[in-house]
Formats: C-alpha cells, structure tokens, sequence
C-alpha cells in the first residue's frame, strides 16, 4: 500500500503526509520497524527485539520536564504486563482476561476494545495471574491470543473479529499470555501449562485466513506413539533418547510462553522453551537424561518451522528454570570480529550470549549470586553442578529459584552504551522432593513440596527473609560479561525495561514509581509515583514530532500474586496506562483501599485438622491467595474475607464454585468437604495471627 500511495503521489501530486494514512503494516515496514522512530510495531520494538526508542527528545537535560500527558483506567486490578503498540498515532494494547483495546496516542480516547469473554473459570488454569503480554499488528489486523487458548485476528480499525482458532485442546489446562509474533506472512503463537502437566509447541497460523502452517513440538511424544505429523517430527525422532519413563504422563513442559524471536539474518525464528512438567526430574524422567528441549533456546527454520540447532542452559531441568526470558538479537564485536549474537538471562542466572549462526556459546556469567551450580564449562556449554542441587539430599535452597533471577520482564539493549539493562531479582525458594508423588488432575503438579517454603510467624522471621529478597535493575556489558551499575528497588518484582537514544532507560517497579535513568552512569533523572505497582515494560512513540512515554500499570503476575512481601500490599485499584510526555500536566488521582479487619472465627478444630489444612492451602492455595494465606492483594486477602467466618459459604466457594466466574474454581474434584474445612481452619488461625500480632 505504501508503494501505491509513493506511485499515486508522484503521477497525481496526492499528498501521502508520511505515506502511511492508510496505517496499513505490511512486512517491509515490520522489517524496517527502527527507521519508524514515531511507532512501536512488534512486542520488543523491532524484530531484533532490543526495547530501543530511536527518539531523543527526552533526554538527560529534559527528563525532569516529564509530566503525565494522559492516562486511562482499565477495567481490572489484575495485572498488567503488555508491551502496547503504537501504529501511527493508535496504541493498541492488552489486559487481563485477554482484553484487547485502541487509545488515540494523543488523546487517550479509546477507539475500541474487544472482549473475547475468556470463561473465568479458565484463570485456575493460569498460574501466574491472568495477564497478557500483548499484541501483534500486521496488514490491518491485530492478533492477540486468549487465556483459554484461542488466537483471535481483529480489524484494526474497527475492532472488529476477522478469524479466531483454537490453537490447544482446551481440554487440558493450557493458557496463553504471551504475545503473537508476525513472521513472513505468519502469526506465530505459543502457549504455558508447565506447572500443570501439558506438552509444550510453537505454532505458525496464515495470518489472512487463520490457517496452521506448521507446528513444532519441543518435548516427544510417548515411546511408541505415532509421529505428530509436525514440523518437529525429524528432530523428535533423534532427541527422543534424552528422556526416560512414562514422561508424558504429565505431558513434559517444555511451553513456548514468551520469546519467539525472527532473526532474518538467518532466516530463522528463535524460541525460549519452559520448565519440565513435572519439575523434578525423578518424577518426570526417572533422573535420566537431558529432556531435550526443556530449559533450551531452539532455532527454527523461519518458513517450515523445522530444527536447526539449539542450547540448553538446564539440562535435566529440575527447579522450573525456564529458558522462555525474552531473547534480544545485536551484532557485537567480540574479539576484534563482528558477531551476530542473542543474548538471554533466563531464570537459571545466566546471561548467555549465543552465537546465532549456529549456536554455540559465545560467552556465560552469572548476572546475580547463584548456587546452583560452580560455573559453565566452555568447551561443552554445560552448567557444573553442585552436589545437592538437585535435592536429592534433602531441602535445597535454590537462588536463583523458579521464580527467576530474571522473568519474563524484558530487557532492553542500548546500541549507543553497548549495555543490556536487566531487571534482575534475587528470590531464593527451597526445593523438596515431594515423593512419593500423586498427581492432580488439572492441578498444580510440580513433584516438589513447597509447603517447607511455609512463611514464620513472628516480625524478625519475616523481616530476616525479606531482607534475603532483592530486586535491581543491573547494567550488563554482554562484551565484558559484566556489571557497570545497578539500582536497588528493594524488593522483587519490578517492570520491565526500555533503552532510548535520549541516553535514558526506563523502568518502573513494584512500588508503583516509574523511573528515568541516565544509561550510561545509572543516575535517577526523574520519577512519579503511580501508586500503584508496576511490571510491564515502557515503550516511547511520537505523534506530529512529539515524543512520548507509555507504560502499563497494574500489579500481579506469578510472584505478584503469590508472595506475601510485594512492595505494594493490599487492594488494588484498577490499573491504567500512563502516558508522559515534556510538559505533561494531566491530572492523577488514585484512591487506595483500606484492606479490612482480620475476621476472628469463633469455631475450634483440632491441631490435626489445621495441620492438614495448612498442607492443603500451603500446596493448593498459597499459588494464588498468598503463603502462610498472606494476600499481596491482586487476589483477596481470605484472612479478611467476611466468607471466613461463614462454614457452608466457605464450602459453597471452595468446594462447589459458585465464584468461578471470577477465576476462583470449585474444588471438589480434588477436596473433599473435610478438605476444604481444614484449609478453613488453618486460614482462620492465619487471620487470629494477623489480628493479635498484626503479620
Ligand atoms: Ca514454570
């Protein structure tokens, strides 16, 4: 279209204005995406997904002019972590429950917003919130997947559903919440499941017509089965070997759930893959083998989606280290020689820089303290273990853990420092083995007992492991494998990254404060305080040469949800996106919500009954409503709940559902009535705690 309109220019003197009136985004412009400084057209910014803003208006000298230019209240207090896209002056952005909106980038108007009314129920199936990363735009369409699985095609402009596909069977508990990536033509999805037991793959759909053009498997099938008459078959057949047992009884892992990255340099696509299902590798693999391609990058033919080489950080994945964190493609100059490199710090605390002609390691460090491991050996790419890591000797406090020494918050890479800006955390969880093991249907199923993560009672306990819990935001030269500078947010959990040309990065955190630093010496030029966390990652666009600054802000996500030590406790206000530009002076007014007394039960039950109780919530519960039932506040706080003090409500709720509109499931397939009674009287002896001792 934007040749038609050059052509109609020059033989009828039309004026074209940018060329782009028409806000078609073809392949040529997703291509040449950095030369749109004005836009942001894919998830990372540019297929080489490095999260740089070619603009420079704000910048070291004009960053304390930034004020809030606009923003927008969204329907949810649920969290937030889309990257919005911009396309000449629309942003189109997601929320929770898949919701897909369009704001004017000027005004903030919404334009549209479209509903795939995912069933609530579905966000059981979730385990890290029911959030969406974001969008894809490409030829006058926006694609999006669902929580319950779907991929949905909308008109651009209308909002309107062109297609929709059901890309997983949905009668096993996956989800997505990761963004769709255009490819040549191609709308590739992926999908997350691995707390659950599901059998992860990577799919390519006909972006016109919805069509699959090819799918790839990233764990096998059983010993036995049939080929799956996908693009993965060739390699399943030869890598089938790194597994043991009866692995797909819990379906694997191995979920596609975040990074899918075009390299066009070689035309092949990227992909992180997930954790194992279930985590320890005794239960999944009978101890044996690498589980190829849990834990690993892979690289994928870009038009057939067929293997061409991968690495894997984990071998033998046993702690829930993905290796879905967001890839970032640079050429770099290592060792006097231009290399055309990815550079990833997935959860196992490594930043790994990888040779993207044919995979090799290039480079690894640890970004963070770990301890699962005394290093990489080089000359085969494999972490050195240490004795005990594995939990086979009992508990293991694992830092990293499964939380992540970085998540799926992105980085960014500035061209202009050489610097990769991580939002790295320090969050370390005990491992227990948790045989023998029984699995769940639809349920969590891990093979390792959390409950021994149980949380103390008394204020210096807690406050001794909260000072344990870090969250910074590091500068990392990937030549050097180094820190230049880091800043201390305090606790986990923080936004993702954006790098500028202005010399700034932005970031904002769980405490709500959204930041402007100097890129190259890590200085706090600028703040504002949005009162409500953050964790999605800022993007900057420009409409008639004014630049802006957008991000989402809205808590929750995996660790946002569970964890008891958030910076930012209690109800939450809906969520919003905020946009700053130089001189911005809208208005901004959130009201926080008292959280409410501790409910006090009158009811006795035995120590034997709480102590069950508190297995079954510390298992079954605490993924959601907080451990030790200590809500962060995305979810309610049960210790408050007017529903505590209630025995048939409770089981109306626990155990028949009647709540499972809002996400919250029955749990009768898995609890009996005395079940769900004990974990009642394990959360009321929570909420006497909180009432006497005010923890
Ligand atoms: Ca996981």
């Amino acid at each position: 279209m934007r040749k038609l309109c050059v052509v109609l220019a020059m033989a009828f003197l039309v004026s074209c204005g940018s060329g782009y009136e028409d806000g078609v985004i073809d392949t040529s412009r997703l291509d040449g995406a950095a030369s749109e400084t004005q836009n942001w057209l894919t998830y990372g910014g540019t297929y080489e997904e490095q999260r740089y803003s070619g603009l420079e208006e704000i910048n070291a000298e004009t960053a304390s002019s930034l004020g809030l230019e606009w923003s927008h209240e969204f329907d949810t207090a649920r969290g937030l972590e889309a990257t919005p896209l911009v396309a000449d002056g629309v942003i189109y952005t997601t929320t929770a429950w898949s919701k897909v909106h369009a704001l004017d980038a000027t005004t903030g108007k919404l334009l549209w917003k479209y509903d795939p009314k995912v069933p609530g129920e579905t966000g059981f199936k979730a385990c890290c919130d029911v959030v969406n990363r974001g969008a894809a735009i490409y030829n006058g369409k926006i694609y999006s997947g669902t929580l319950d699985g779907r991929l949905i095609a909308l008109d651009a402009k209308t909002g309107k559903l062109v297609w929709s596909v059901v890309t997983v069977d949905q009668s096993k508990p996956y989800t997505i919440t990761g963004a769709p990536r255009i490819v040549k033509g191609r709308v590739l999805i992926g999908n997350g499941g691995g707390e659950y037991g599901v059998r992860g793959y990577v799919s390519a759909y006909d972006a016109e017509t919805g069509k699959q053009a090819w799918r790839f498997y990233t764990v096998p099938p059983a010993k036995g089965a049939k080929p799956d008459g996908a693009a993965s078959d060739d390699i399943i057949a030869k890598m089938q070997g790194t597994w043991d047992g009866d692995y797909t009884k819990f379906g694997g892992g191995g979920t596609v759930w975040d990074a899918i990255v075009y390299d066009k340099d070689f035309n092949q696509v990227l992909i992180g893959v997930g954790n194992g299902s279930p985590w320890d590798h005794r239960v999944r693999s009978n101890g044996k083998g690498d589980n190829l391609f849990l834990s690993s990058v892979v690289a994928l033919d870009a038009d057939t989606g067929k293997y061409k080489w991968h690495y894997q950080g984990t071998p033998a994945e046993t702690w829930d280290f993905t290796q879905t964190q967001p890839i970032i493609l640079a050429s770099l100059k290592i060792g006097g020689a231009d290399r055309k490199v990815m550079m990833q710090a997935p959860k196992n605390g490594f930043f790994y820089v990888i040779d993207r002609s044919n995979g090799k390691l290039v480079s690894a460090k640890n970004f963070v303290p770990q301890n699962w491991t005394s290093g990489v050996d080089m000359k085969t790419g494999r972490p050195i273990e240490m004795p005990g890591a594995r939990y086979e000797n009992g508990p293991f406090v694992a830092n990293p853990s499964g939380h992540g020494a970085h998540n799926w918050q992105p980085m960014a890479f500035s061209p202009k420092t050489n610097l990769v800006y991580i939002p790295a955390q320090e969050v370390p969880m005990a491992y227990q083995s948790d045989a023998p093991f029984v699995g769940r249907e639809g349920g969590w199923n891990l093979g390792v007992n959390l409950a021994i993560n149980t949380l103390p009672d008394d204020e210096a306990g807690l406050k001794a492991i909260r000072a344990i819990l870090k969250g910074v935001l590091i500068a990392w030269d990937p030549i050097k494998q180094k820190e230049m500078w880091r800043v201390d947010h305090g606790g986990p959990w923080n936004g993702g990254v954006l790098a500028t040309a202005g010399g700034l990065v932005f970031q904002g955190n769980a405490k709500g404060e959204f930041n402007a630093f100097n890129a190259t010496s890590g200085k706090k030029l600028w703040s504002f305080d949005s009162k409500i966390g953050i964790v999605a990652p800022p993007v900057s666009y420009s409409v008639n040469g004014k630049q802006y600054v957008a991000v989402m802000v809205g808590y929750g996500g995996g660790y946002g949800v569970a964890s008891p030590f958030t910076e930012n406790m209690g109800p939450r206000p809906n969520g919003r996106l905020l946009v700053f530009a130089i001189g911005g002076k809208a208005p901004y007014k959130v009201e926080r919500m008292d959280p409410g007394p501790a409910v006090v039960v009158k009811d006795k039950w035995s120590t034997a009954t709480v102590a069950k109780g508190a297995q079954i919530f510390e298992t079954t519960c605490s993924v959601c409503h907080g451990g030790t039932a200590r809500s962060s506040g995305v979810l309610p706080d049960l210790r408050r709940s007017p529903v505590l003090a209630d025995q048939k409500l409770w089981q109306e709720v626990v155990h028949d559902g009647i709540l499972k509109d809002n996400g919250m499931v029955g749990f009768s397939k898995w609890l009996s009535r005395e079940d769900v009674e004990a974990t009642r009287a394990y959360v009321a002896g929570r909420a006497k705690v909180l009432a006497t001792k005010g923890i």
